[in-house]
């Protein structure tokens, strides 16, 4: 903790505003930093998580990253240049009114387990982009990883500019405490709250990147709407927190919900290096825990590929449905994050969207069907951080696309020109001109 303090001192002491050249550079070694650790980020995911797709490591946690720094490098001139806005002649005279973006200063990254690079890295291009100094406290449940984070970038860059401090969940309660010009925050809400609360004490800026549950709506069940439902939980085993979280079908459809679901998953692939393991034995109890609670409830649980079991060693688990859970069941009062998906059916659907809006509001959501129209319909009354059409999940991935929550999955932006102004102080500078009739404020008034 007392590393900590001196390195925050350290950079508020060496705080000044970088030039573009200067930031390009930065970003740019930042992607180098990435690309060229690619077999040891490998490693590290699959030394935390026991099973980690390398594939799938150099999709996120690399090239997420490099892509993110080389898009932020590429918009720079454009981001950073003042925007002019309208001065009222009549008033204001010849004058200029525009908005310039500065640096905010030093700033402190709280990044969770699931994607430990991409969720430190990524939030650190946007925050070099919009020249600031930045301190990242990664997850002590991604050991290894957190360690390797450390070990790159105090290879990549003077502590004064970024670092790394790796530590519990002790060090985590007082990197909160700090008088950050702006703090990120992401992982779950308890935490996130408490977070929120450290920071109101000093007044300090947040960005909260929290989870929840997201809905997938699917007036149209078919072949392809299925494969993306099921293709995306299967990504890192469900523990990404813009996932669908459950679907909602309309009743006539679930048994074809079922059938698709259980073509789609090929037989061994639970055993294959493809599924991730869950993070720790505590998290997988957890699933199991919520699998057992539906059983017990009399609710249809079905393994989606035949004869696949729970393997204690890995931490991997089957892909699951429960099919129409009761809302009172721990599977659909808490966010899942792992390989289980909840069907619940609906007759009509604006009664799948009452279901939706009456729960918090969600990171994601996602609604399937081939009708513009009913898209529309579905996106016009509801609210999320994000959303897809026939997909999920990509308006997570693109570096061009702000990304963030709203209600209980946060508040903020990162990544793209939103993430860069999150990151900057938004200044509105007005220069004065000649035939303004600013006086006309001054005392006596006549
Ligand atoms: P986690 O346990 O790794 O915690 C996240 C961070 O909080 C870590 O840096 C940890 O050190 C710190 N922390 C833990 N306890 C703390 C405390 N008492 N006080 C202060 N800091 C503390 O991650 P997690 O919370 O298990 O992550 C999973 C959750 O994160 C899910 O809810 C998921 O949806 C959410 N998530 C959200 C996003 C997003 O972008 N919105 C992305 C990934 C994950």
């Amino acid at each position: 903790m007392a590393d900590l303090r001196a390195v925050f001192d350290d950079q508020r002491r060496a705080f000044r505003t970088p030039t573009l050249d200067e930031r390009r550079e930065h970003l740019g070694r930042l992607a180098a930093m990435v690309v060229r650790a690619r077999p040891r980020i490998e490693q590290a995911m699959a030394a935390d998580f026991t099973v980690h797709p390398a594939q799938l490591t150099a999709m996120t946690e690399v090239f997420g990253v490099a892509g993110q720094a080389a898009y932020a490098a590429e918009q720079l001139p454009a981001w950073t240049a003042p925007q002019q806005r309208f001065a009222d002649p009549a008033f204001a005279g010849t004058a200029t009114a525009a908005i310039e973006y500065q640096p905010k200063g030093v700033l402190g990254i709280m990044a969770p387990w699931n994607f430990p690079f991409l969720l430190s890295l990524g939030p650190l291009a946007d925050m070099l982009a919009a020249g600031n100094r930045v301190i990242i406290k990664p997850s002590e449940v991604a050991p290894a990883c957190a360690e390797l984070l450390r070990e790159l970038v105090a290879d990549t860059f003077a502590p004064d500019h970024v670092a790394v401090v790796c530590g519990g969940v002790d060090l985590a309660k007082e990197f909160a405490t700090l008088p950050w010009d702006h703090l990120l925050y992401t992982g779950n809400s308890a935490v996130g709250r408490e977070v929120a609360m450290a920071a109101a004490r000093n007044l300090t800026p947040l960005t909260l990147e929290l989870g929840g549950k997201n809905p997938a709506i699917v007036p149209t069940v078919d072949a392809e709407s299925v494969a993306q439902i099921i293709g995306n939980k299967a990504v890192k085993s469900g523990q990404v927190c813009i996932a669908p979280d459950y679907c909602l079908v309309p009743a006539t459809q679930a048994a074809d919900f079922i059938d698709l679901a259980r073509a789609h998953v090929a037989a061994g692939y639970t055993a294959s290096p493809d599924c991730t393991g869950i993070i720790t034995g505590r998290h997988l109890d957890r699933l199991l825990a919520m699998l057992d609670e539906a059983r017990d409830h009399g609710h249809r649980v079905i393994t989606l590929e035949p004869g696949a079991e729970t393997d204690r060693a890995t931490r991997r688990i089957p892909l699951t449905l429960v099919i129409d859970p009761d809302d009172e069941l721990q599977i659909m009062r808490e966010e899942i994050f792992g390989p289980i998906l909840p069907v619940k059916t609906y007759r009509t659907l604006d009664e799948a969207i009452a279901y939706v809006n009456a729960g918090d509001r969600p990171l994601g959501l996602y609604v399937f069907t081939p009708d513009a129209a009913v898209a529309r319909h579905v996106l016009d009354r509801t609210i999320s951080g994000g959303a897809c059409v026939n997909t999920c999940a990509v308006q997570g991935v693109l570096p061009s696309l702000g990304f963030g929550g709203t209600g209980m999955s946060g508040y903020g932006r990162h990544r793209g020109i939103e993430g860069f102004r999150e990151f900057s102080n938004q200044r509105g500078v007005f220069t004065r001109g000649q035939a303004d009739t600013i006086n006309t404020f001054f005392p006596p008034y006549t």
